[in-house]
């Protein structure tokens, strides 16, 4: 059987997407190796097979890459309504966001960031020594402490952080299939995906994501993806015109709803009046599965009710105008819930590969789990199966 160097797709296979080229490997002996999850670490992954020549095929429900680095468009313009943006460590990250840069994508965007503690009366005697140029950037109008707090260089996107990935795809030669995955299971020829053949497969995606769509049979598999990930919701509001002080992000101490809010005028560079909370995890994990009123149930019928924001977005505007004392209501919001945001720890491992050749890999395999640290996760474990596949023949023997 050639090596995989060999069966690297001719120029004249052009940019039409690696999982077409997947016929020309089926025809040759090789099945694809089928990446399920195009967010960051689905997507380096996919790249660097498909550098190594092997078929590869990109499945996400979604449809498009980006997974929890998301933007949407809202009242004409992109906003992020999952990472808020990602710092650089790794020198081989560093050179593809030197890259972004350098094409318009990427730009450093801030290392200073406010801090506000929420008080109670007795500390609200005490809060004006913490208090700093900070205080006026917000309203000024509230007694809690204000401080500044400066940190690595942040990075975002021009056009919202999801470009970035569907960069990464695009430049690789990637496409997305939109396939929601329901069974990964170990067959008697080999690896199906929904009865997919695949000489690999990889899950980049939370852990309990992937354990969902495990077979039972592939014990060890589950057992390794037993990680337990954190909700967080996102609520964004956009107002007519900007009521709050200049200021990039502000981590929220202490509050029961609230935990981050950023200024998307300032994150974009625009100016545009639109903020972003995040909520705790803890607030997050009770409002969960409320149902989303301001969208309409299919098989409900209507009701004036359904027109209005649900309580979890009127509870977490409420703490928002609170915290930066903004009288006004937003002209228009949005909330975003995310049941798995964040691994609940850390692993030291950046990745695993099982003898099945089922791969893991995704920000929960990191010690710092972040967007750098999910595409290094996903270059590492497209490095370790390449070399797999590359001295194995092409994939794993057709039992
Ligand atoms: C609210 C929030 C704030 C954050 N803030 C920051 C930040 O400021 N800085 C930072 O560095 N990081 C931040 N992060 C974390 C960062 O977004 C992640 O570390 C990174 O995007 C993870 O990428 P991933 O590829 O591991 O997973 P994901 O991006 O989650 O990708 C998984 C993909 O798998 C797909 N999928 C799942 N199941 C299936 C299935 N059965 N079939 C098909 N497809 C499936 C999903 O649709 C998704 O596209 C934040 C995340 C959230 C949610």
């Amino acid at each position: 059987m050639p090596s995989a160097r060999q069966r690297r797709p001719s120029a004249s296979q052009g940019t039409g997407g690696v999982h077409r080229r997947a016929g020309d490997w089926q025809a040759g002996g090789m099945d694809p190796v089928i990446v399920v999850g195009a967010g960051i670490s689905g997507v380096s992954c996919a790249r660097v097979l498909a550098e190594a020549g092997l078929p590869v095929r990109v499945l996400d429900r979604a449809g498009q890459p980006g997974g929890r680095m998301a933007s949407e468009r809202h009242a004409g313009r992109a906003i992020d309504t999952g990472a808020s943006y990602f710092t650089v460590a790794d020198e081989r990250f560093d050179l593809l966001v030197r890259d972004w840069q350098r094409r318009g994508l990427a730009r450093p965007w801030t290392k200073t960031f406010a801090v506000y503690e929420h008080r109670t009366s007795s500390q609200h005697r005490t809060s004006s020594q913490h208090r700093t140029s900070g205080q006026h950037r917000t309203s000024g109008q509230h007694r809690n402490a204000i401080r500044l707090s400066t940190g690595p260089l942040r990075w975002t996107a021009t056009a919202g952080l999801r470009t970035l990935v569907q960069d990464l795809a695009d430049t690789a030669g990637l496409s997305v299939e939109r396939t929601g995955v329901e069974l990964v299971e170990s067959g008697p020829s080999g690896l199906l995906v929904d009865s997919r053949p695949a000489s690999a497969v990889v899950l980049a995606m939370p852990d309990p994501q992937a354990r969902a769509i495990l077979h039972p049979a592939l014990a060890a598999e589950r057992a390794g993806l037993s990680a337990a990930f954190e909700p967080v919701l996102v609520l964004s509001a956009g107002w007519p015109e900007p009521m709050w002080g200049e200021f990039d992000g502000i981590f929220v101490n202490d509050d029961e709803r609230l935990s981050w809010i950023t200024d998307d005028g300032s994150r974009r560079g625009d100016g545009a009046p639109v903020l972003i909370a995040h909520s705790t995890t803890s607030w997050a994990a009770a409002h969960l599965d409320q149902p989303h009123l301001d969208q309409p149930h299919p098989h409900q019928p209507h009701h004036p009710d359904l027109d209005q924001p649900d309580q979890a977005t009127r509870s977490l505007l409420g703490a928002l105008r609170e915290v930066l004392g903004i009288d006004a209501a937003p002209a228009w919001t949005h909330l975003h819930r995310w049941p798995h945001a964040k691994p609940a720890a850390g692993r030291p491992e950046s990745f695993q590969l099982w003898p099945s050749l089922v791969g893991a890999c995704g920000d929960g395999w990191s010690t710092r789990p972040r967007v750098e640290a999910a595409y290094l996760s996903g270059l590492l474990l497209g490095e370790a199966l390449a070399s797999r596949l590359g001295e194995s023949g092409g994939g794993p023997a057709r039992r």
